[in-house]
């Protein structure tokens, strides 16, 4: 994964977009975009180009990972220890089943931030504005 991100077709385009590039990872949807980029902790304009080694290790375990959660609970990207919290506090599941994706106007899980919503590449896309600020 962190070689496909380094390839020269990829590695200068944002990830918000990239990410939705069915050549770089085949099946992967809006909503996995939102939730990989917050577990990468990044914002979507940055590119493959201007991360750290470290940061391009962590993004390209965090698609994998996720995508991979995703599909083996259909479709839950959440951490358990954050859905029991969303649940207790009445979230309905299109919210407890994910980090930050449907959750504008909620607090981030991680730090209490409040969650927002963008289009990007005419997409919705939502992010925690202080664990994503890179
Ligand atoms: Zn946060």
């Amino acid at each position: 994964m962190q070689q496909r991100l380094n390839l020269k077709q990829f590695h200068k385009r944002s990830l918000g977009a990239l990410l939705l590039d069915q050549g770089l990872v085949a099946g992967l949807g809006n909503y996995l975009r939102s939730e990989i980029l917050f577990y990468a902790q990044l914002p979507p304009n940055v590119r493959p180009f201007d991360l750290s080694r470290e940061q391009l290790k962590t993004l390209a375990d965090c698609i994998i990972g996720v995508t991979r959660q995703a599909y083996q609970t259909a479709g839950v990207t959440n951490r358990e220890a954050w859905v029991a919290q969303a649940k207790a506090a009445g979230e309905p599941r299109r919210q407890w089943r994910f980090a930050v994706f449907e959750r504008a106007g909620l607090e981030c899980h991680r730090c209490g931030s409040v969650i927002e919503r963008k289009m990007v590449g005419s997409r919705r896309l939502y992010l925690c504005p202080n664990c994503q600020s890179a």
